[in-house]
């Protein structure tokens, strides 16, 4: 087969300010080994999200140059609902700064306290706005899902027996909304098939139980479908779409990830009533109904991504290029979650490092080594952020996990061939590499802020086997 190109050629560039390994140590050390702590142009490759760090399209550019800044009634916006709703057919269509601002409104109208919310996997935004209002958020995602070894094709899939007893043992006039996430991000990027779509949606029309979708990734969940369900190899990928969010009520989205623009979110749904309080709160917070918190010219960039985001083209060059990069470590054994999700590549720290305890924090250990070795940010998803319980006390996270996740359309592919080597390298001298402790830490969501050291005061090992660069 050959080689899979980016569907895309290079007209505006940024630099990467190279650095040396000696540098990066002095600047991982001024950051007190958070690498939320360092300055991005320390960085040589960026992986800490997908998150708003899509390359845009001269096509979107040209949008923001169009894109019209009345307060009311913009032609930007009625491009943006234009858009929105061919893919996603819903009566109403709300914009919103970001995702979590969509959350917020959808919640803060259906969910009363004590009630419960269910989903695959909650995200943390999702789970943080549903827990502020005194209720419940219920993850109901198949055993498959939780398993690293799996080789499930839609580890996002909800396990329907259980929503079945979940709604007959806590009655379903306690459940306000049920949810699911594609890809399911907290699960490691892993799709849902539209079978599994269509019985949860059929599930929630026998309880009445309005059914959202998180969307954020929908199109590379669509990809996912078109290549792994049976019945959609010759179905365009916005028809799959299409067909995705006619079984639900309405969804919350980031366009900071499918739509591969740098801002922006939506609340879609079709119940008028709650539209009619959602639009309330959201002119008491986020701004008029034609622009909800954002500019005209995001509302252009937003369209014009989600032009782009369905295309086969780009969502064969999307997937492929994550799951080249985890199909390279896997082949040199490197313990990596499978199969590969659409966004990100998840290491496995724990077995990665298998001589740190969880308490030492592996991932973290890990991360830090990527970065003093090749300048790559990565994100450590395991005992630090999950670790600290509410109560004091310290617990191994269920895994020690550190994710790259790939922005969309900005690394080529000798980027992510830099990646590969630099974390095969690091492999090459785990043994090396020291545990760490926390110095410092928030009273909440630590992971951001807290300061860190190494566990021995003695880490020359790791410098010692290293070569310079
Ligand atoms: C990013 C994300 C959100 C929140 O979106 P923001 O734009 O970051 O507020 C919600 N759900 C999922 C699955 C996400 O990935």
């Amino acid at each position: 087969m050959k080689t899979i190109i980016e569907p895309f050629r290079i007209k505006s560039v940024e630099p990467i300010y190279m650095s040396s390994r000696e540098e990066r140590e002095s600047y991982i050390k001024d950051a007190h080994y958070n690498l939320f702590a360092l300055p991005s142009q320390r960085v040589l490759i960026d992986l800490l999200t997908d998150s708003g760090t899509s390359g845009m399209s001269a096509a979107q550019w040209a949008g923001i140059m169009i894109g019209d800044e009345s307060y009311a009634g913009s032609p930007s916006y009625l491009r943006f609902e234009k858009a929105v709703r061919h893919l996603m057919p819903f009566r109403y269509i709300i914009p919103t700064h970001q995702g979590r601002a969509a959350e917020r409104i959808l919640f803060g109208v259906a969910v009363k306290k004590g009630q419960y919310v269910l989903n695959n996997t909650h995200f943390d935004t999702t789970r943080a706005n549903i827990e502020s209002l005194g209720a419940f958020a219920v993850d109901l995602v198949i055993d498959e899902g939780l398993d690293p070894s799996s080789m499930h094709p839609f580890k996002g899939d909800m396990n329907t027996e259980k929503l079945t007893a979940f709604i007959a043992d806590k009655g379903a006039e306690n459940i306000p909304l049920c949810m699911i996430t594609i890809t399911n991000n907290s699960g490691g990027g892993q799709p849902v098939s539209l079978e599994n779509i269509r019985a949860v949606s059929k599930i929630c029309k026998k309880h009445h139980i309005p059914f959202f979708i998180d969307a954020c990734r929908f199109a590379e969940n669509a990809w996912f479908i078109k290549m792994r369900e049976d019945g959609y190899k010759n179905t365009p990928v916005s028809d799959i779409v299409r067909e995705i969010f006619s079984l639900a009520d309405g969804c919350t989205m980031s366009a900071k990830k499918d739509g591969i623009a740098n801002m922006g979110g939506w609340l879609a749904l079709n119940n008028p009533a709650w539209e009619e309080q959602c639009r309330n709160i959201l002119i008491l917070t986020e701004g008029f109904p034609t622009y909800g918190g954002l500019s005209g010219r995001d509302l252009e960039a937003i369209a014009q991504g989600l032009e782009e985001v369905v295309q086969d083209d780009y969502l064969h060059y999307r997937i492929a290029s994550t799951e080249y990069v985890g199909r390279h470590l896997h082949e040199a054994g490197v313990p990596v979650l499978l199969p590969v999700g659409g966004h990100a590549v998840y290491l496995d720290a724990r077995a990665f490092l298998p001589h740190i305890p969880s308490l030492h924090y592996p991932g973290q250990s890990l991360a830090v080594a990527l970065y003093i070795e090749g300048g790559i940010r990565g994100c450590e998803i395991g005992t630090v952020m999950f670790g600290r319980q509410p109560n004091g006390t310290e617990q191994p996270g269920k895994m020690d996990l550190v994710r790259l996740a790939i922005p969309r359309r900005v690394y080529t592919q000798s980027h992510m061939d830099y990646v590969v080597e630099v974390i095969i390298d690091v492999f090459g001298k785990r043994d090396s590499l020291q545990g760490m402790k926390i110095i410092e830490e928030p009273p909440s969501l630590r992971h951001f802020t807290a300061r860190f050291d190494w566990r021995t005061e003695d880490h020359s090992k790791l410098e010692k086997n290293t070569a310079v660069g």
